[in-house]
C-alpha cells in the first residue's frame, strides 16, 4: 500500500469506530447511518483509493472541482452528493454528475435543476438545506432556507420533474442561538424532518454532522453523515 492509501485506511477505520460507536450509544443500528466522504480539494487520485478501501458515497462542494474530479472516477460505482451553495448558472454541469443536491434552498434552484434534470434524462435526489440561524425570509450565512419555508420548497421539488425529494440537510449554525450547540441543532433538524415526513413520507433522509460533530448527528437520528477533515486531513486550502 502507497503512504497516502494507509493514512486513509487508518482515518476511515477511525471515523467507521466512530459511526459504530455513536451507533451503539444511541441504540441505532450501524446500517442505518450512511458515511458520505467529503472530498472536495483532494484529488481524484484520493477518490479512487476511497472506493477501493470501500466508500460508496462522495461529496463535493464546488462544481469547478467537482466536475473533472467526477470525470475521472466515472468508471466507479459511488453516489456523488453536492453540498455546496450553489449558482443556477452550474445546475446543468452539476446535474451532469450529482446523484443528490443536498443544498437546495430556493424555488429558483428546483426550476433550474428541474430543467437540467429533464435535459440530461437524468433523475436528481433533493435534500433542502435548512438554516436553523437564518430568520423568515432569509437565507443562512452558509446557504440554506430559515425553517418556515422548508414546506414550500419541498412542494416545489415534489411538483418538479426530473426532481425526487430525499429529505434534509443541515450545517451546524456557527452563529445565532444554536452556536456552539449541535446536538440542540440536530434535535432541531429532526422535528423538521418528521414534519415533513407528515406530508412527504419518502422524504426520510437526513443529513447532519461533520467531523467534530458526527457523533452528536447520529444521537438525534442523522440518516447521513458529511466526513471531510478526519478522513482526507486537515484541507490544504478553503474548502
Ligand atoms: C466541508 C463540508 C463538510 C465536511 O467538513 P469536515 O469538517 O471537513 O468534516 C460537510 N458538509 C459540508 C456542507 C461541507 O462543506
Amino acid at each position: 500500500m502507497t503512504d497516502r492509501r494507509t493514512q486513509l485506511a487508518a482515518n476511515l477505520a477511525q471515523v467507521e469506530e466512530r459511526i459504530a460507536s455513536a451507533c451503539v450509544s444511541a441504540g441505532r443500528k450501524r446500517e442505518d447511518v450512511t458515511l458520505i466522504v467529503v472530498t472536495k480539494t483532494y484529488p481524484a487520485s484520493d477518490v479512487r483509493m476511497l472506493h477501493e478501501l470501500g466508500v460508496r458515497h462522495v461529496a463535493e462542494n464546488r462544481d469547478q472541482d467537482a466536475a473533472p474530479k467526477a470525470t475521472a472516477c466515472a468508471d466507479l460505482s459511488l453516489t456523488w452528493h453536492f453540498v455546496g451553495q450553489l449558482q443556477t448558472n452550474k445546475v446543468r454541469s452539476v446535474a451532469g454528475y450529482a446523484d443528490v443536491v443536498q443544498s437546495v434552498d430556493r424555488v429558483k434552484l428546483v426550476t433550474a435543476l428541474s430543467a437540467a434534470a429533464v435535459r440530461g434524462e437524468r433523475e436528481l435526489g433533493c435534500l433542502i438545506q435548512v438554516a436553523l440561524d437564518a430568520e423568515s425570509g432569509e437565507r443562512g450565512d452558509r446557504g440554506g432556507v430559515a425553517p418556515d419555508a422548508i414546506e414550500e420548497l419541498a412542494a416545489s421539488v415534489d411538483a418538479a420533474q426530473g426532481l425526487r425529494l430525499d429529505g434534509l440537510m443541515t450545517v451546524a449554525p456557527l452563529a445565532g442561538p444554536y452556536a456552539g450547540r449541535q446536538r440542540a441543532a440536530f434535535d432541531r433538524l429532526m422535528e423538521f424532518s418528521s414534519r415533513l415526513r407528515g406530508n412527504h413520507p419518502a422524504a426520510n433522509m437526513v443529513s447532519a454532522g461533520m467531523s467534530a460533530d458526527l457523533e452528536d448527528a447520529v444521537a438525534a437520528g442523522a440518516t447521513h453523515v458529511r466526513v471531510g477533515t478526519a478522513v482526507l486531513g486537515v484541507r490544504p486550502r478553503l474548502g
